[in-house]
């Protein structure tokens, strides 16, 4: 990483403006999650404005933007239309660009109507924005509903500084040149000043397919392509761990740990805990379980996996295949294993509250965090900060997690290999309490030096050089065709 900027006292810090998919009322912030909390810190504390999508959907939406003032920070929404949000966010969003960038390409979605729709919605919030844009101001976009976001905003002739931040993987470019039009969202990407990714592997990434496929130039972090220079760099997210920490030892998730530990005595508790996507391999860790009942005899009546997983994206035709497939799964794996008194799976189908939620990862022996593919996963990262660290339980985590490069001392496993995850799983149960604090305080240690504010003030602290470099280097040259 390089050096942070030496902080001036006398220099007021620009003011920031965040743009993501949905806006969260700080009242919301906790359910909004690790992001949300993330951008409010940093609005909070050097005032700004937080723009983007209502949630709500308008027959006819008038364009207006709707503002929400709550102490120092502006709240900008504006509504989607039925058709804008079938197109460009259930359609392009999420079954192209999340699939796709996923390596699901069995999954994916090519539709040039839902690729208009994208188009025109970032467009529409783009010029909606940009004349509340004030010089000095720093831009920071998130995520995939965005990329062309920038481009659409120099249109309009904005000269602030913009970042983006990628929270998904960035896909291999065979993937990514299965995309009709990746060439024209690559391009629009050169709009922006930095781009931030999850992992390394993931700049690498970026980069393979900026210099195979149209020729970029690499220098250092910056690289040059479609005449023109940004800087792509690596800004893993963390959460807030120390916060995290407290809440677990809170009333609410203190009852939860009772409630939990209470009704299973000393049975071993699993928890996996996500949205239900199919990126998360539910179905996979379920089989994993299956194998686990398999090999290990003594583990009949003895553990058991709680699954929570609340629908998400539920008017996505593929969020509802896997909804109905795992039910299946924990209805014969249950079948099979059920004794009068205990279940292998448990499968909890709503969202839970975060106390709640910090109470029974403290009270799981076991966290098992499989994802087949993700940017990041923060449920391995708050697991391990619920923990007691006196006697704390064991994170079993997929390669394919970003997480998983900063978090070795978790037990790594590949998620399709059931067996090797059931070994782990064993191992696991039976791993010595020295072992297990040792990982813990290791985990926890890299948790509290990479959190939350680590992130965001590493990546604001790069836009503000790379905006410094820019204005030593003079206008910017034209972007090429
Ligand atoms: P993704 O962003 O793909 O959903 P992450 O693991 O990075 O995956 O973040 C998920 C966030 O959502 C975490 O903060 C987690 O606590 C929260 N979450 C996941 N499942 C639930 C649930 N059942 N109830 C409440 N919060 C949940």
């Amino acid at each position: 990483m390089s050096p942070a900027l030496p902080r001036s006292t006398t220099r007021p810090r620009p003011r920031l403006v965040a743009v993501s998919n949905r806006v969260v009322h700080p009242r919301g912030a906790a359910r909004g999650g690790g992001l949300a909390v993330a951008l409010l810190d940093a609005l909070r504390e050097r005032g700004g404005l937080w723009f983007g999508w209502s949630g709500q959907i308008a027959e006819r939406p008038d364009g207006r933007a709707t503002e929400t003032v709550a102490g120092e920070i502006r709240l900008v929404t504006v509504d989607l239309s039925s058709s804008e949000h079938e197109d460009y966010y259930n359609g392009f969003a999420n079954r192209c660009l999340w699939p796709l960038f996923h390596l699901r390409l069995d999954l994916t979605t090519f539709d040039p109507r839902h690729y208009e729709g994208y188009q025109r919605v970032n467009r529409r919030l783009a010029y909606a924005l940009h004349p509340m844009l004030q010089e000095g101001d720093q831009v920071w976009v998130h995520d995939y509903h965005l990329l062309p976001f920038a481009e659409a905003l120099r249109e309009q002739r904005a000269s602030q500084p913009i970042g983006f931040f990628l929270h998904i993987p960035f896909p291999v470019p065979e993937m990514l040149t299965a995309l009709p039009h990746h060439r024209e969202l690559m391009r629009s990407l050169f709009s922006y000043d930095l781009l931030g990714f999850q992992t390394e592997a993931d700049v690498q990434r970026f980069r393979d397919c900026v210099c195979r496929e149209f020729g970029g130039q690499l220098r250092g972090n910056s690289i040059t392509a479609f005449g023109r220079t940004l800087t792509a760099r690596a800004f893993p997210i963390g959460i807030d761990a120390r916060e995290f920490a407290k809440v677990a030892e809170s009333p609410a998730a203190r009852l939860e740990f009772q409630r939990v530990r209470e009704n299973r005595k000393d049975r071993t508790v699993i928890v996996g805990v996500d949205r239900l996507d199919y990126t998360k391999g539910i179905p996979e860790r379920f089989r994993s379980m299956e194998c686990l009942l398999d090999r290990y005899p003594d583990t009949h009546g003895q553990v058991e996996l709680l699954q929570i997983a609340p629908t998400s994206r539920g008017e996505v035709p593929e969020y509802m295949a896997i909804r109905r497939e795992l039910e299946q799964i924990a209805g014969n794996i249950n079948g099979r294993y059920a004794q009068l008194d205990w279940e292998p799976i448990r499968y909890i189908n709503r969202p839970l509250g975060r106390r709640q939620l910090a109470g029974i990862y403290r009270a799981s022996q076991i966290g098992l965090v499989t994802p087949l593919r993700d940017g990041m996963n923060l449920v391995a990262k708050e697991y391990v900060a619920a923990q007691n660290p006196a006697d704390p339980g064991v994170l079993v985590l997929s390669r394919f997690a970003g997480s998983a490069q900063q978090m070795q001392a978790a037990l790594i496993v590949n998620p399709y290999d059931n067996t090797a995850v059931a070994d782990a799983l064993q191992t696991a149960r039976y791993m010595p309490l020295e072992e297990r604090r040792q990982r813990h305080a290791e985990l926890m240690r890299g948790l509290l030096r990479d959190d939350a504010d680590a992130w965001r003030e590493s990546f604001l602290e790069e836009l503000q050089r790379c905006s410094l470099q820019r204005a030593e280097a003079g206008p910017p040259t034209a972007q090429a065709a």
